[in-house]
């Protein structure tokens, strides 16, 4: 049997979980990043496995989605995932009346809820704002996108898949209306080449779009880039995600990750998902939002704040990108735009990169005759004990300093996020405010 080549662009979630997925199902793949581990939006997110509860008010299939592999995560991947379990939060008459409609959506959606009474949340979270009016458990987690995106490349090389990171797609190489592979630059060393393949997969998130609208003029995908700011306080106050009761809004979230309180987010529409400025009044509005759930917030600095880009996939006239769905799509375009031998996957989240790999795993395997199934929901990802034996080896198969990969691996109960990943922080664009 002839096996059919595969070239993934983007080694976010969503493309590396891609490459584990066809690399399982027997396809020769090679995954390439112009960056290093989680260089784009995976890195600067908000941290966290969704119940789905966020969006079981007005997005159904995300919701449902959401709790499905949130199961399957916590399966397939343990040493990546906190169960700090989520509270949502009403703090006032209007909060309130959003209970029917959040109640129905996690009914719809499959989503197991509980109502607590104020007095056993106040016991559960004692830094929640007393006078709060109603509360309710559901089963969010947080997940370390570190730990997960290198355990899904590693997963990947172990099934024969090629992972070059720091390595660029700067072309492509069309015959007519072929695409037959791909331009490469390797960043470390500026050699430039060329790599074969029988289908290329757009996987590179916020950039999708314009990487195939620049380089060969298809123009079918339309995106919202939608960035949100967190602010970031070095102390946590809660064990569960705190989420304000109210229809996806600015400043509804705090998220404790390690020993740190990620107050988020916002929503503003970029142009480049690398040139953007971050508002400053954002960061003090995060604050004060988040005080309003944990009133302790207020007094404790911001000393970090970071921002990513949502690639968000553009449906109808409207640009506010809050009620843009976070459903993902898949384009072929042989049909979209008459070009054979690549098709791009756009939109979703990173609690869902599995579903999405999953889908377009089945789409390429119908389109190239292979007949596998996707075994992703199985399949435990691979998580190794590193020591001083093999951190070289290990270091040098996915081009990581060896620095890195032990802060990655070797995280220790206690620590902050930015005392964890101290080499990452230039890698998340994140700033210090307060040195
Ligand atoms: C503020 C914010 C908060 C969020 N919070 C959550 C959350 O809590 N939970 C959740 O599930 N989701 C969350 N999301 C959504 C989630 O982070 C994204 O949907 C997900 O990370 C996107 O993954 P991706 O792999 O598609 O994109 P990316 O992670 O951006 O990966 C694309 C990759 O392609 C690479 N690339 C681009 N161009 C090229 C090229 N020419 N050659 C080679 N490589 C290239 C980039 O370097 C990048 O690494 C949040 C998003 C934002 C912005």
């Amino acid at each position: 049997m002839v096996v059919s080549k595969i070239i993934v662009i983007g080694a976010g979630a969503t493309g590396s979980f891609i490459t584990h997925d066809l690399a399982s199902r027997g396809f020769d793949v090679t995954v390439i990043e112009k960056g290093n581990i989680i260089g784009g939006t995976s890195g600067k997110f908000h941290g966290m496995l969704h119940s789905g509860a966020r969006y079981a008010m007005n997005d159904i299939k995300a919701a449902q989605e959401s709790i499905l592999d949130n199961k399957i995560i916590s399966e397939i991947a343990p040493f990546c995932i906190e169960n700090t379990g989520g509270l949502f939060v009403a703090l006032n008459e209007e909060d309130l009346s959003f209970q029917s409609k959040f109640e129905e959506g996690c009914k719809k959606s499959n989503i197991p809820i509980e109502k607590l009474s104020i007095e056993s949340a106040l016991k559960e979270e004692p830094f929640l704002n007393p006078s709060l009016k109603a509360a309710y458990k559901v089963p969010d987690k947080t997940i370390n996108s570190f730990r997960f995106i290198t355990s899904l490349l590693l997963t990947a090389k172990r099934e024969s898949a090629k992972v070059l990171l720091n390595t660029e797609v700067l072309g492509f190489i069309k015959e007519g209306n072929n695409i037959k592979g791909v331009k490469i630059k390797n960043n470390n060393t500026k050699e430039v080449s060329e790599l074969k393949a029988d289908l290329v997969v757009n996987a590179s998130g916020a950039w999708a779009s314009k990487l195939i609208a620049e380089k060969i003029g298809i123009k079918s995908i339309e995106m919202i880039l939608s960035a949100g700011t967190m602010a970031v306080i070095n102390r946590r106050f809660t064990k569960h995600i705190i989420n304000r009761l109210r229809e996806p809004s600015d400043g509804d979230i705090v998220v404790p990750f390690f020993n740190d309180s990620i107050i988020g987010t916002t929503a503003f529409i970029v142009d480049d998902p690398e040139k953007f400025e971050v508002d400053k009044e954002d960061i003090s509005f995060l604050q004060k939002a988040g005080s309003e759930m944990i009133p302790v917030l207020a007094n404790h600095p911001v000393y970090r704040y970071y921002a990513g880009v949502r690639p968000l996939i553009a449906v109808g006239e409207s640009d506010d990108s809050r009620k843009a769905s976070r459903d993902f799509k898949i384009f072929d375009h042989s049909a979209t735009d008459n070009i054979n031998g690549i098709i791009s996957i756009v939109g979703g989240k990173l609690s869902t990169a599995r579903i999405m790999a999953k889908d377009i795993g089945d789409f390429i395997g119908n389109k190239m005759n292979n007949t596998a199934e996707s075994k992703t929901d199985k399949i435990k990802l691979y998580w190794p004990q590193i020591n001083s034996e093999n951190i070289d080896e290990m270091s040098k198969s996915l081009s990581l300093s060896k620095d890195f990969l032990s802060e990655i691996i070797n995280e220790s109960a206690g620590k902050t996020y930015s005392d964890m990943y101290s080499n990452a922080m230039d890698l998340l664009y994140s700033r210090r405010l307060f040195e």
